[in-house]
C-alpha cells in the first residue's frame, strides 16, 4: 500500500495532480488512484499483482479485452517494420477502407490521434462547408476538449453559451448553443431563432459522458430533419458509441444517416487513434482538397494503425455483438435485482457493450438534470466498497461501464456476488 501512496506522491512532483487526465485523479469518489501495471482479457493488475475485473476497458477502446493476442502480435509485427514514416503506408488505405466499409454514412475518413482532434476538426469542417458559425451542442454530452465544446447552457434557456473552462475567449463559447438532451423541442425552437446561422449540430447518439443515457424515441430523427431544413450539418460523436452498441455504431442501430461522424476509442484498440468522415462533398472541403486546414504528424501511424485493424477484425466476427450484448445485459440485470433485493432504489441503461447505473428512485434517467440528481454518497460507497473486492467501476458516477468479449460467465458471476455483499451494506 504504501508503495503505491508514493507513486502518487512522486507523480505529483511532476505531472498536475498527479495524473494525465483528470478522471483519473479519483476527485469525485475520493481516495487515491491506483496505480496498474499489466491487464489480461478482463483484468487489470495493480503494482501488487492484485487483480481486479476491468468495467472501464481504458475508457472504452478494449472490447476484445486486455492484452488480446492478435492484437498485440499485430503491434509487434507492424513495430518490427518502423514506427511511422509520416508519409502514405498501405495500412492505413486498409483501415480506411475498413471504415467506410463499416460506416456507411462514411464516403472519405481521416484519421487523427484522439477523439478530441476528431470532433474539432469535424466542427472545422462543418464551419467552413456551411460558410456559418454557430454549433448547437447537449448538455452533459463531451465531445473532448476543444475550445467550442467545453461550454454549457448560459442563464436563459436559448441564451449563448458560456465556457466550462478557463482559457476559452467567451467570443468563442457564444457561438456554442448549449440545450437538454432528449429535448426535439428546444432545438426547433432554437433553429426557429437561429437556424440560418447554425453551421452543425453534434450530439453522442447515445450519451455515455453523463453515465449512459439512450436517446428519446425520435430524437434523433428529429435532429436529422431539422438539420435538412435549415442545410446544418449532423454530427455523431461516436467517439464513445462507434463498435461499442453496434458493428455499425449507433448510426446503424437508430438507423439514422448523419453528415459526419466521429471515432475513435475502439477504433484504435487501446493505441492513439481516432477518425471523422462522412460525406464526400464535405469531406472534400479538406486540404489539400479544399480550404479547411487539417494535418497531423502522426496521424494514420502505421502501429496505431495495426491495434485498430486488429480490433475490427475481431469484433466481425459473427455474433460478437449478440454475445457482448447477452453478457452485457445479464451483468446489469443481475445487479439490478439483487439492488431491488437489498432494497436500495437503483436503475440503469444499457445497449449493447456500454451500460450505466444509477442510485435513484426515478423510474428513467434520461437527461443530465436526471443523471445529475442521484444519490452520490451512494455512487462513492459502492465504487469503494466494489474496488475493495476486486471489482473496477470507472471512478466518477457521470462515466458509462463497459463490459468487453473477455468478460465471461465466471467474472459476471463474481461481480454479481460481491455487488450483493456490497448493496447489503451502503
Ligand atoms: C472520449 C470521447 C471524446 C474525446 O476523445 P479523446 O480521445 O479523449 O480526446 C470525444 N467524444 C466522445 C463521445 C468521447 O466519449
Amino acid at each position: 500500500m504504501d508503495h503505491i501512496n508514493n507513486l502518487f506522491q512522486q507523480a505529483q512532483n511532476y505531472i498536475p495532480g498527479g495524473v494525465n487526465s483528470p478522471v483519473r485523479a479519483f476527485k469525485s469518489v475520493g481516495g487515491d488512484p491506483i496505480f496498474f501495471t499489466h491487464g489480461k482479457g478482463p483484468y487489470l493488475y495493480d503494482v501488487n499483482d492484485r487483480p481486479y475485473v476491468d468495467y472501464v476497458c481504458s475508457w472504452g477502446p478494449l472490447i476484445v479485452g486486455h492484452a488480446h493476442p492478435e492484437v498485440i502480435d499485430s503491434v509487434q509485427r507492424a513495430a518490427e517494420q518502423g514506427l511511422g514514416f509520416g508519409a502514405p503506408t498501405p495500412i492505413e488505405v486498409t483501415m480506411a477502407e475498413t471504415l467506410c466499409r463499416l460506416v456507411p454514412s462514411m464516403d472519405l475518413v481521416r484519421m487523427v490521434s484522439s477523439g478530441t482532434e476528431a470532433t474539432m476538426s469535424a466542427i472545422r469542417l462543418a464551419r467552413g462547408f456551411t460558410k456559418r458559425d454557430k454549433i448547437l451542442k447537449f448538455e452533459g454530452c463531451y465531445h473532448g476538449h476543444g475550445d467550442s465544446l467545453l461550454v454549457k447552457a448560459g442563464s436563459g434557456a436559448l441564451t449563448l453559451g458560456v465556457p466550462t473552462s478557463g482559457g476559452i475567449p467567451a467570443v468563442i463559447a457564444e457561438q456554442t448553443i448549449v440545450l437538454p438532451y432528449n429535448d426535439l423541442e428546444t432545438v426547433q425552437k432554437a433553429f426557429r431563432q437561429f437556424g440560418n446561422d447554425i453551421a452543425a449540430v453534434i450530439v453522442e447518439p447515445v450519451a455515455g459522458n453523463m453515465n449512459c443515457i439512450l436517446p428519446s424515441l425520435g430524437f434523433l430523427a428529429g435532429l436529422r430533419k431539422v438539420c435538412d431544413d435549415y442545410d446544418s450539418v449532423l454530427i455523431f460523436d461516436e467517439v464513445m458509441t462507434g463498435f461499442r452498441v453496434a458493428l455499425g455504431g449507433a448510426q446503424s442501430l437508430y438507423n439514422i444517416t448523419p453528415d459526419l461522424t466521429t471515432l475513435g476509442k475502439i477504433v484504435g484498440g487501446g493505441l492513439p487513434v481516432a477518425a471523422f468522415g462522412g460525406k464526400k462533398e464535405i469531406m472534400e472541403m479538406i486540404a489539400p482538397l479544399g480550404p479547411v486546414y487539417q494535418a497531423g504528424t502522426l496521424s494514420g501511424n502505421p502501429v496505431a494503425m495495426a491495434a485498430g485493424l486488429a480490433t475490427l477484425k475481431l469484433i466481425q466476427a459473427p455474433d460478437f455483438y449478440k454475445n457482448l450484448t447477452n453478457q452485457t445485459q445479464k451483468l446489469v440485470q443481475g445487479l439490478l435485482t439483487r439492488a431491488e433485493a437489498a432494497g436500495i432504489h437503483m436503475t440503469a441503461n444499457q445497449v449493447g457493450g456500454m451500460f450505466g447505473l444509477f442510485f435513484t428512485d426515478q423510474k428513467e434517467v434520461t437527461n443530465y438534470h436526471q443523471a445529475t440528481h442521484c444519490n452520490s454518497d451512494r455512487f462513492k460507497s459502492f465504487f469503494h466498497e466494489m474496488l475493495k473486492e476486486g471489482i473496477y467501476f470507472a471512478p466518477s458516477a457521470f462515466e458509462a461501464s463497459f463490459v468487453s468479449s473477455a468478460h465471461g460467465d465466471k467474472e459476471i458471476e463474481a461481480t454479481h456476488l460481491i455487488a450483493e455483499k456490497v448493496f447489503s451494506r451502503i
